[in-house]
């Protein structure tokens, strides 16, 4: 293999930069060119492509969003236009495809792989944290520790008040993010994507914590929660609950932001991992890491279900907020 190209794609994770820059230097240690796609799979129809040298990569280890830039690109879900994007990466020499982005990201890069028979391979990079195939994703780590930051503050102003706050957190369609922020900071509730929430029971369960003496109460929704963001369930508590109830959605705060060392260092592991698999003539596989080990999976078994919670995250976020 000669030379490859790297993209991002869907929605933007701290720790992206940091595996490009990963992505390049180690195929340059192969020996092998590399290629940046600008603007994810609209770059690839567009043909925007630009030589990556390992200098190219200096000062963004440490910088949020995507030196690529990413896009939601309706147009790949067509296969002519698939077949185009195929086409354009012959054209440019290029033998094999990095895609760093979430679930969406991987089903297009997967389609593109199968339907050409393109050497492809796929980094987890999405801050919801919910693809199989890898304990966590690139941007999980920042995201959940900007949210914690951010809730804290929350439940300064909280306490002051007797308030009830309910937070809302990014996760359209999981409640990872949801589930660790609230045991992170210590939360009486979340509401989640996966589960209906009962309003009585949560009105009973608020209303029995302030009676204990509780001076602030947090609820932690999840976007993607059933009944209705935050804005919804203000409406939906207030005059329910004893105690005085506001909201505040956290939003796009949550996507940007230098990435942990912990986000650095898996999009360093993961980032090499992926060339080498492409350099080794494997095809079809997402790398993760798994019990602290890079593993390979392949990305039907990554894309077939969203991650489940772990199963005793609720259980214990009751326990600890007696
Ligand atoms: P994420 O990768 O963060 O989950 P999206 O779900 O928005 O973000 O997907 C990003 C892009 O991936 C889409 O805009 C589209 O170009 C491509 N994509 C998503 N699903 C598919 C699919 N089933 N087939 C082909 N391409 C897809």
């Amino acid at each position: 293999m000669k030379k490859i190209a790297v993209l991002t794609s869907g929605g933007d994770a701290p720790g992206m930069n940091a595996c490009i820059r990963s992505v390049v230097r180690s195929a340059h240690a192969h020996g092998v060119e590399m290629l940046g796609v600008m603007r994810g799979f609209d770059g690839l129809l567009a043909r925007s492509f630009h030589p990556l040298q390992p200098r190219s990569m200096a000062n963004t280890l440490q910088r949020g969003g995507t030196i690529l830039m990413s896009s939601r690109c309706e147009s790949f879900m067509l296969p002519e236009q698939r077949a185009a994007a195929y086409l354009n990466c012959k054209r440019e020499g290029v033998e094999g495809l990095v895609c760093i982005g979430g679930d969406g990201s991987l089903r297009g890069l997967l389609a593109l792989g199968t339907e050409h028979g393109f050497p492809i391979v796929g980094v987890p990079g999405t801050i919801d944290n919910d693809l199989e195939g890898t304990d966590f994703s690139i941007g999980f780590d920042t995201a959940l520790n900007t949210a914690v930051e951010m809730v804290d503050k929350l439940r300064d102003t909280a306490a002051a008040y007797d308030r009830v706050m309910l937070v809302e957190v990014m996760g359209r369609q999981s409640g990872h993010i949801a589930l660790d922020v609230a045991l992170a900071c210590g939360a009486e509730a979340v509401l989640l994507p996966e589960i209906t929430t009962n309003v009585e029971v949560l009105v009973q369960r608020l209303n029995a914590s302030a009676e204990r003496g509780k001076h602030s109460q947090i609820v932690i929704i999840a976007e993607g929660e059933k009944q209705g963001g935050a804005v919804e369930w203000e409406k939906r508590l207030e005059g329910k609950v004893k105690t005085p109830v506001r909201f505040c959605v956290l939003g796009h705060v949550q996507r940007g932001g230098n990435p942990t060392a912990r986000d650095r260092l898996l999009a360093g592991r993961l980032g090499a991992a992926a060339v080498e698999a492409l350099v080794q003539g494997r095809s079809g596989v997402m790398v993760g890491e798994i019990n602290g080990k890079v593993v390979e999976t392949p990305l039907p078994e990554c894309l077939r279900q969203h991650k489940p919670l772990p199963h005793d995250g609720l259980s214990l976020l009751g326990v600890l907020a007696t």
